[in-house]
């Protein structure tokens, strides 16, 4: 079985002295491809930097919401072109965390909706974070409901519906 680690925070500064170890034990593991979290706008950078000098390595781009209030037209710009290139296969991470509030939920909320039409507008599926915040949460989602594609939920703290 062939397996796809859609989640790897490997950008963290914990991974520089052995990276290629990791990748190595991973794929004896069958871990056959792996996603890069780009969770701000220098880790997408650093993301997209790892999926393209290691075969097997994707990423996303995006901006989590504890560094919503780092979100500006510029973030958004480079999104956008991040998000041209062939290995970056996920908007996110994004949503909102109302759990932490490390950065005001106005500020969530904006870069969340923004994120969520960057997603349309390159047709990509998103990779989403949602704590404590459901209500929101649903509805920005249903404001692009039927727009959107696929989308993996993580640290949910909500009811299905
Ligand atoms: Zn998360």
């Amino acid at each position: 079985m062939q397996l796809v680690d859609i989640g790897a925070n490997l950008t963290h500064e914990s991974f520089h002295r052995d990276f290629d170890a990791v990748l190595e034990r991973a794929r004896l593991h069958g871990v056959a491809q792996l996603v890069v979290t780009g969770a701000s706008a220098q880790g997408s950078r650093d993301a997209l930097a790892l999926a393209r000098t290691h075969a097997g390595l994707y990423a996303t781009a995006g901006v989590h919401p504890h560094h919503a209030s780092d979100f500006d037209a510029e973030t958004e710009q480079l999104l956008r072109e991040l998000h041209q290139q062939r290995e970056v296969v996920a908007v996110g991470e994004t949503g909102l965390d109302y759990h932490r509030d490390f950065s005001p939920r106005t500020a969530q909320l904006f870069a969340f909706e923004r994120q969520l039409e960057l997603a349309i507008a390159c047709a990509k599926p998103l990779f989403l974070h949602q704590r404590d915040a459901h209500d929101d949460f649903i509805s920005c989602m249903d404001n692009v409901k039927g727009k959107i594609g696929r989308a993996v939920v993580h640290c949910y703290t909500g009811e299905h519906n």
